[in-house]
C-alpha cells in the first residue's frame, strides 16, 4: 500500500498546500507525541508490578524501570525489548539452584559454588551454609568452602525463609598420600562410634542418646562423624551392586539448624503436630552426627526396594533403622524408614535380631518433660 499516493498524485479531494519543513516538523511531533505515551504507559506498567511484587523484589523491579525509561527517550524501538526484561521476573518461592553438586578441593585450598536464588533479591543473608564435618571443610556465610584435612563431608546450603529448601554439595578434600576414593568396606566388623567425654551428654551402653527425653547441649557440634559417613559409603556401595540406590540426603544437623527446622515446623503445624515428627533443638539425633536420612524423606520410601533391603541389610554395616513401624510409642516417633542411625555392628545386630527399637531394648524413655 502507498500511502502517499495523494501527494505524489493529483487527488480528488481539495488539499491544502503544506511546506516540506512543515511535513518534517508535524511527523516529529507526532513522533514525540508516541515516545511520550509509550514511556507513559511503561511507567505506569512498572509501577503496578512493583506494588503487586512482594518484599526484596521491588528493589529489582525499579531498577529494570530505570533502564526502560533511558532507553525510551533515545529510541521508541528498544522498549519492546526493555519491557520484556521487567515482567519476566521468576514466581519459584525462595529456591536455590547450584552450578555444582559436588566439589573437589586440596587442603588449604578453596572453592565457591555459584549460587542462583529465587526469587531475585534473595541474597546471602537468605542463605544458611552449614558443614557436615568442619574438620575435613569449612565454609563461612558466603558459601566459601575451604578444605581442612583429607576426606569426604557435605555442605549444605539451606534458605533461611524455608529451611526444608536445601541443597547438598558433596565436598572431597584431597591430601598428599590419601586416597579418599575407594572407601572401606566393613562389613560385620562395623566398629564402635566415638564416645565423648562431654557435659550433658548420655552414654547408655556406649550409644549415645538423644530424644525426647535426653537432649544433647547447644555446644555439642561433632559434624558427621568419619566412621558414620565411610559405613554409609560401605552400605551404599553393596545396596549399588545389588541394582539399588540409597544416597545420603541429609545428616549432620546443628542445634542452630534444628532451632531453625523447628521453629519454621511449629509456625506451620502448631506445636503439637511439629513434636510428632520434628524435634526440637538439642533433642534431634542428627546433632550426634551419627545419623542420616536417605534418599526421599517421605512414607512412600517405605515401600520401595530400597527400604526393604536397608531394613535387611543396614545393621551388617553398623546402622538401625532409628525409628520402627509400630514403636512410636517407645521412640516418641512415627515410622520413619529413611533415618538410620549408626551404632556400630555389635549393637546393630543386637537390636536387629530382638527385633526391639534403641529404647524398648535399653529401657529408657522418649517423652518430653511437661512443660
Ligand atoms: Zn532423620
Amino acid at each position: 500500500m502507498d500511502n502517499n499516493r495523494y501527494d505524489r498524485y493529483e487527488s480528488h479531494r481539495p488539499r491544502k498546500r503544506v511546506s516540506r519543513k512543515t511535513l518534517r516538523n508535524r511527523r516529529l511531533a507526532a513522533l514525540f507525541i508516541i515516545a511520550f505515551l509509550v514511556l507513559l504507559f511503561i511507567i505506569l506498567i512498572a509501577k503496578g508490578c512493583s506494588k503487586s511484587d512482594k518484599k526484596g523484589k521491588s528493589s529489582k523491579v525499579t531498577s529494570a524501570t530505570t533502564i526502560t525509561t533511558q532507553a525510551t527517550t533515545t529510541d521508541p524501538a528498544i522498549t519492546t525489548t526493555a519491557t520484556t526484561t521487567t515482567v519476566a521476573d521468576p514466581v519459584n518461592k525462595s529456591d536455590f539452584k547450584l552450578d555444582k553438586t559436588s566439589v573437589y578441593i586440596e587442603v588449604g585450598e578453596q572453592d565457591t559454588p555459584m549460587v542462583q536464588a529465587y526469587p531475585e533479591g534473595t541474597y546471602e543473608a537468605d542463605e544458611r551454609w552449614s558443614t557436615g564435618d568442619p574438620s575435613i571443610a569449612s565454609v563461612d556465610n558466603y558459601g566459601h568452602i575451604k578444605g581442612i584435612s583429607p576426606g569426604v563431608c557435605y555442605v549444605t546450603l539451606r534458605s533461611a525463609a524455608d529451611p526444608k529448601q536445601e541443597v547438598m554439595i558433596k565436598v572431597t578434600v584431597r591430601g598428599e598420600g590419601t586416597d579418599t576414593s575407594t572407601p572401606q568396606s566393613n562389613k560385620a566388623e562395623a566398629p564402635e562410634p566415638p564416645v565423648y567425654d562431654t557435659e550433658g551428654l548420655t552414654y547408655i551402653e556406649g550409644v549415645l542418646i538423644a530424644n525426647k527425653s535426653y537432649s544433647l547441649p547447644a555446644t555439642f557440634a561433632p559434624g558427621l562423624e568419619t566412621i558414620c559417613y565411610s559405613q554409609f559409603q560401605a552400605l551404599s556401595g553393596a545396596a549399588a551392586k545389588e541394582g539399588l540406590s540409597i544416597y545420603l540426603q541429609s545428616g549432620y544437623r546443628s542445634y542452630h539448624d534444628q532451632e531453625i527446622i523447628y521453629d519454621n515446623y511449629v509456625k506451620e503445624d502448631g506445636k503439637e503436630a511439629a513434636d510428632t515428627y520434628s524435634a526440637r533443638p538439642g533433642y534431634s539425633e542428627h546433632q550426634t552426627g551419627l545419623c542420616i536420612d536417605v534418599n526421599t524423606i517421605d512414607d512412600a520410601f517405605g515401600y520401595t526396594p530400597e527400604a526393604a533391603w536397608l531394613a535387611e541389610h543396614a545393621h551388617e554395616y553398623g546402622f538401625i533403622i532409628r525409628y520402627p513401624q509400630g514403636k512410636e510409642s517407645y521412640t516418641g516417633y512415627k515410622y520413619e524408614p529413611w533415618h538410620i542411625r549408626y551404632v556400630g555392628s555389635k549393637m546393630a545386630t543386637k537390636l536387629h535380631k530382638s527385633g526391639q527399637c534403641l529404647e524398648e531394648y535399653l529401657n529408657i524413655k522418649s517423652e518430653y518433660k511437661s512443660e
